[in-house]
């Protein structure tokens, strides 16, 4: 079968495409899915790039979003059989820690990320837990639902499950063009708050904005983002800021909270360590609320929101298998708006 593989961190011109790696047995409650559609995510990135302590098996297969054909099932699994059209959550768990029996899956002790900690879906056949299946609707495709999986889950859980929106609050999005962003603010929208955004070009906040987003602002405006949010919301600041940029933009996000605000966190894409004005945190009553990935069940909600129409997934590129390496050169130039995804 062809899988996209590296043996060692690099830029883009590390991955090889190889077209006889060995296909996949699936093991006792396991099911082998032929991947039909695979999306990149940041992630991505950064476990090609490495990081001091990522410890990869090599070669190494990236990329934790697929959908597919279920193509072969292993001992035990019920439920599930050959030709089924299914999405994976990308979160991998044991199934039988405590975190994992109260329902929080991505808690678990030997939590892990698709793609990360194991073998990813850039690659025609890939084995996982039943467990981590859903089906697709006929009218839902593989794109929109690889598309759809990591972000869409990563975002309801920080905004939903952990950050608590409510309706009638305010809420602003740092960033308009990643995947986790735009599910961010389809989701802010869903629950019946006012959206706000800032990003970095008018293309992009006009994308926002088709998505639901109520106020726009330029990363670059006159006097900072966080002046002007707090001039917008008659100097009370949002109910909650979405940050996954982290360094360049945490002192912002603190200064555009209102008082009892809570910044919600799942990544960090221009840095991780970031200084904070602890006198914005204590003064201003706030918290910072971090999260990452999502329990199954709330991957089952959100998908299924997807597949009524409720959210929709943003594919902003689509490239071949054999086309990965630039794909992920289009990702590291941030110039799409949305996931890019991966057709097989
Ligand atoms: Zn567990």
């Amino acid at each position: 079968m062809r899988a996209i593989l590296f043996h060692e961190h690099g830029p883009a011109d590390t991955l090889q495409l190889v077209t006889d790696f060995p296909i996949p047995e699936p093991g006792p409650g396991e099911v082998r899915i032929n991947v039909k559609a695979a999306a990149l995510n940041y992630m991505d990135i950064w476990v090609r790039n490495g990081w001091p302590g990522i410890r990869l098996t090599y070669p190494h297969i990236p990329g934790a979003d697929a959908a597919g054909i279920i193509d072969a099932v292993g001992e035990g699994v019920t439920g599930w059989s050959a030709g089924d059209r299914v999405g994976i959550d990308p979160t991998l768990s044991c199934g039988e820690c405590a975190f994992c029996r109260s329902g929080w899956q991505n808690r678990c002790v030997r939590f892990g990320i698709l793609g990360e900690h194991a073998p990813g879906t850039y690659r025609d056949y890939l084995t996982i837990p039943a467990r981590n299946l859903i089906g697709l609707p006929e009218h839902v495709s593989f794109a929109e639902s690889a598309a759809a999986s990591l972000v869409f889950v990563t975002a309801w859980h920080s905004l939903i499950t952990r950050g608590g929106l409510r309706p009638g609050e305010t809420v602003l999005v740092v960033g308009a063009g990643g995947g986790v962003n735009s599910a961010s603010i389809q989701i802010a929208k869903l629950a019946g708050c006012t959206v706000y955004v800032v990003g970095s070009t008018e293309d992009k906040l006009a994308q926002a904005r088709e998505l639901g987003a109520d106020v726009t602002i330029l990363r670059d405006t006159e006097g900072g983002w966080s002046r002007a949010v707090y001039q917008l919301t008659a100097k009370r600041g949002v109910d909650a800021v979405v940050d996954n940029v982290g360094e360049a933009t945490y002192t912002h996000s603190l200064r555009a909270l209102a008082r009892g605000g809570r910044l919600l966190t799942v990544g960090n894409t221009s840095g991780a360590q970031v200084a904070l004005d602890n006198r914005l945190l204590f003064g201003k009553h706030l918290s910072i609320i971090g999260s990452t990935m999502g329990p199954h069940q709330d991957y089952v909600t959100v998908m299924n929101l997807l597949f009524k129409g409720r959210l929709r997934a943003v594919i902003g590129a689509r490239y071949p298998l054999e086309a990965a390496a630039d794909a992920q050169r289009a990702m590291e130039n941030g110039q799409h708006f949305g996931k890019i995804v991966l057709e097989l």
